[in-house]
């Protein structure tokens, strides 16, 4: 392999290709769909000058609304006007433009809106301020240097009225080597989309320098600082392409050598694009001269919108992708400049089978140190990513990851033709061609040679997997099950040798694996501790659900849910362990299976947070068709009544309820059917009351408010409400009526809800006497705590009111009136700081364990994985206010550091 490296080097010619970098890097940069196009012509005309074969351009849709594998499709874009002029500060600017996209493209957001009238005049403000309650409409929030321009601070600005965003963030990095450098921002939305798309709210958005960055936040800070914002940016419906080229191998089937286009920095990716045709064009040189074999697969060059465009070849070509492909490798960010960069290399995820695998061991073994590409990370279980996660096994397309990990100029406008390296760059062609040419032109008389040592790499595999799982002191069922599936997933790659053709060595090799395993798992039985069987609510739990995948690809951008119902799933989906539990997902395995495949193949034990994190995204993705769901343990309004009966719910009563959805396991009818059930079980003659707090603070006991979850308070929006989605859906319901406090407000249905609701008035003490806590105590209502545990018991709050503790402060708000504008109301004797009981569980904070050994009445009752309690209003205040007497500091915390308490204990 080395002698093919060298002749492989050779051939490559790195003046050529470092132009040719250049070209296309610089078609790139405007961002717009104008230059998207234009850098697909020059790619399309770079393959022919490679002399590559059947060349096309594949247009596909930019209309915002096709979808392709849960990835909606951008929507067309161009600008050329984007400027951001300072006309008043306190502190003036030496360059009053800070933003200009004639100068840089970078300065303007890709996706801003036009400014209807051409240009404005607006304030700005920091992000400080926006959470602050300073008024943001209209104005420009700069963000602070550590936010993320991305979904969650441009949603809430919009929300807030602000028109758009200022970041410097990923100037930052490198704001000591590069001071001039401005980030490029890729995903300015308000979703999980990478690109504005249909019904996408308009916006403008800057990236400027970490110094104008600083400068900003300084005199925004001080005084009023407006600027001028130009912007003629266009969304409009209209198509973005795909380049392939296909030359024809021995066998029809293809090898995919993928690089995305469209994102405007020198090494990401116009390397990739230009390093895949180039190793293309020395394979087919090489081939020529005789110093490689001829090809046994077809090769297809795929240059598209990274996942987007990617998901959308995929479709183009069929949608299930394992009878037209063997395998791919992605070129990204090769990082071709820097003499200390080292490769990662991710294999091709065990998703789908892949003989490549094997052949890449092969191939870094050989190369350990000789004089080629350094490799720092090999991983040999892969990655699925936004690169590689075609390998899903859905889609069926295995993909190997060569990257580049640096950081420092990563998605900034410093990432130039200065940071590649021709010499450099030319060795990574050599270093990733060689081996690619190693996966192509692999035939039959080689084959044989090659499944020998893909055995031996496979036996090395069994011994470590043996080795840690006698060193983790599995259990011997554990042990020998995470054995079988090393077996598995080596047998596999091995099969898929077949590719090349059938041979009686993969059969033998196969066998060998075999024999070795049954000698470990003897070995296993014997030596194996008879360790605790491993326990868990909700991995136990997750044995009772099958999961199944019912649509091609991972999904992501949820396009098809109305936004509010859109949420953000486990690990981005694609950017952890949650890909491998869902490609995993075969229909015949359950979801305990297939998380601890997903373990296995990371080598981690998750916790019980993880999995209930994995299982409540598995439970939303089924209840809206991304995934099929089979639940063996399910909860029906029938099994909710009757837990709620046990509980000691009796017909007539005044309830006030506490939840948690997530608590139980599958609950059949969801929210809808618990509320029903509450229903159902006080009867006609009955009250049930919800907390439907939200979070409309400004300022708080003299602190200003620091939490993104600010809203100014606004009746008509359910989605403010920050108490659960059992509260949010019983706020919509027919009927139910709701206290016009801001900050606590409280909903009701049945025939004390009245009573209970409309004392209070926006400006009274969230849980003083008018609130619906004292109405409680005096019509004898009791509290439920469905599946929250008791930490959320604001009830206490009421009787820190009566005791007129020292420590409930005044508090501003922001309240929305009903023609959009806001007005500010002052509420005293809210609830600022800390108290024990937050953190209780079950029962084990100060004041729950005093209360419950003096007297306090607790009922309680199970509900699939989770608990219902109930208390009794009177007797609770009655303990309460008898325990406040003795001690008025048995509600605060003993954790000397925390400021608050230690402040007001007495
Ligand atoms: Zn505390």
């Amino acid at each position: 392999m080395n002698e093919l490296f060298a002749k492989f080097l050779n051939c490559v010619d790195r003046n050529r290709i470092y132009n040719e970098v250049e070209n296309l890097w610089r078609k790139e940069f405007p961002q717009t769909s104008r230059a998207y196009l234009a850098a697909a012509e020059y790619t399309l005309e770079l393959l022919r000058e490679a002399g590559m074969e059947n060349v096309e351009m594949i247009s596909f849709p930019a209309d915002g609304k096709t979808v392709y594998q849960d990835k909606c499709m951008p929507l067309a874009w161009d600008a050329t006007i984007g400027k951001l002029t300072i006309r008043k500060s306190p502190r003036p600017f030496a360059e009053p433009v800070i933003a200009d996209y004639q100068r840089h493209p970078f300065h303007l957001v890709k996706g801003s809106a036009a400014i209807p009238e051409g240009k404005r005049l607006v304030k700005i403000i920091t992000e400080t301020q926006l959470f602050a309650g300073e008024d943001a409409d209209g104005a420009l929030v700069v963000c602070a240097p550590s936010t993320v321009p991305g979904a969650a601070i441009l949603k809430t600005a919009l929300d807030l009225g602000a028109i758009g965003l200022i970041s410097d963030y990923y100037a930052q990095a490198c704001r000591v080597q590069a001071p001039e450098a401005i980030g490029w921002v890729n995903a300015g939305t308000e979703g999980a989309n990478w690109h504005v798309i249909e019904g996408d709210r308009p916006f403008v958005c800057f990236s400027i320098t970490a110094g104008a960055g600083d400068q900003l936040r300084q005199a925004a800070e001080v005084g009023e600082v407006t600027a001028l914002v130009e912007c003629d940016g266009r969304r409009y419906q209209g198509s973005i392409p795909g380049v392939t080229a296909l030359i024809p191998g021995r066998q029809k089937k293809e090898f995919w050598l993928m690089a995305h286009l469209y994102e405007p920095l020198s090494d990401d990716n116009s390397t990739g694009v230009v390093a895949a045709i180039e190793m293309v064009r020395c394979i087919k040189e090489l081939i020529a001269k005789g110093d490689l074999p001829e090809l046994e697969f077809s090769l297809r060059l795929v240059f598209g919108a990274e996942m987007y465009g990617f998901a959308a070849f995929a479709e183009h070509f069929g949608g299930n992708l394992s009878e037209r492909t063997i395998g791919a490798v992605n070129l990204d960010s090769l990082m071709a400049g820097n003499p200390n960069q080292r490769l990662h290399v991710y294999a091709a995820a065990p998703g789908t089978p892949f003989f490549g695998n094997a052949l890449l061991e092969i191939f870094l073994d050989q190369w350990k140190d000789k004089n080629a590409f350094p490799v720092a990370k090999f991983a040999e279980s892969g990655w699925y990513d936004d690169d590689t996660l075609l390998t899903d096994r859905t889609v069926g397309l295995p993909t190997v990851w060569f990257i580049g990990r640096e950081k420092m100029f990563w998605h900034n406008s410093a990432l130039t033709m200065q940071l590649i390296d021709r010499r450099i760059f030319a060795r990574i062609c050599a270093t990733i061609g060689t081996w690619i040419a190693s996966v192509v032109t692999l035939n039959k008389a080689s084959l044989a040679q090659i499944v020998r040592q893909a055995g031996a790499y496979g036996l090395s595999h069994l011994a470590i997997e043996y080795r840690n799982i006698l060193q983790k002191g599995l259990s011997a069922d554990e042990g020998s099950e995470q054995l079988l599936y090393r077996l598995q997933r080596d047998c596999e790659r091995l099969e898929d040798f077949r590719e090349v053709g059938s041979d009686p060595e993969i059969e033998r090799q196969i066998e060998l694996l075999q024999a070795a395993t049954q000698g470990y798992l003897a070995q296993i039985k014997e030596q194996a501790p008879v360790t605790e069987e491993r326990k868990g609510k909700w991995f136990d739990y997750s044995a009772t659900v099958l999961a199944s995948r019912v649509e091609r690809g991972f999904p992501h951008d949820q396009t098809r849910l109305p936004r509010c119902q859109r949420r953000s799933l486990p690990d981005g989906v694609i950017y952890g362990p949650f890909s491998r539990v869902l490609s995993n997902m075969d229909g015949q395995k359950t979801l305990q299976r297939v998380i601890r495949e997903a373990e296995w193949e990371e080598g981690t034990v998750f916790s019980e947070t993880k999995i209930k994190e994995y299982l409540g995204a598995v439970m939303f993705l089924g209840k809206h068709g991304f995934l099929k769901v089979e639940y063996n343990q399910k909860i029906t309004h029938a099994d909710i009544l009757s837990a709620l009966q046990n509980v000691g719910v009796r017909s007539g009563d005044c309830l006030f309820v506490h939840s948690s959805a997530s608590a139980f396991g599958w609950i059949e009818g969801g929210e809808t059917a618990v509320i029903e059930a509450f229903l159902d079980a006080i009867g006609s003659t009955g009250t049930l009351l919800m907390p439907t707090f939200t979070s409309p603070f400004n300022s708080f006991e003299g602190t200003l408010n620091k939490g993104r979850r600010y809203r100014p308070f606004d009746p008509e929006d359910p989605s403010q409400v920050r108490v659960g989605s059992i509260p949010r859906t019983f706020l919509q319901m027919p009927g139910v009526i709701r206290s016009r406090h801001p900050s606590h407000p409280v909903a009701g249905i049945g025939s004390l809800a009245a009573a209970c609701l409309e004392a209070q008035q926006e400006n009274d003490p969230p849980t003083g006497e008018t609130s619906s806590f004292a109405k409680l105590v005096e019509y004898k209502g009791r509290l439920v705590y469905f599946g929250c545990g008791l930490a959320p018991s604001t009830f206490l709050h009421y009787l820190e009111t009566v005791a007129d503790l020292p420590y409930l402060k005044d508090s501003v708000c922001r309240v929305k009136n009903k023609d959009g504008s806001l007005r500010t109301v002052y509420i005293p004797k809210n609830l600022p700081g800390d108290r024990d009981f937050y953190r209780d569980v079950d029962g084990n904070s100060k004041f729950f364990k005093k209360a419950l050994a003096s007297g306090l009445k607790m009922n309680e009752s199970t509900l699939g994985c989770g608990k219902i309690r109930l208390l009794e209003a009177e007797n609770f205040y009655a303990v309460g206010m008898k325990l406040l007497s003795q001690d008025p500091n048995i509600l605060l915390c003993d954790n000397e550091e925390c400021l608050f308490c230690r402040k007001y204990k007495q």
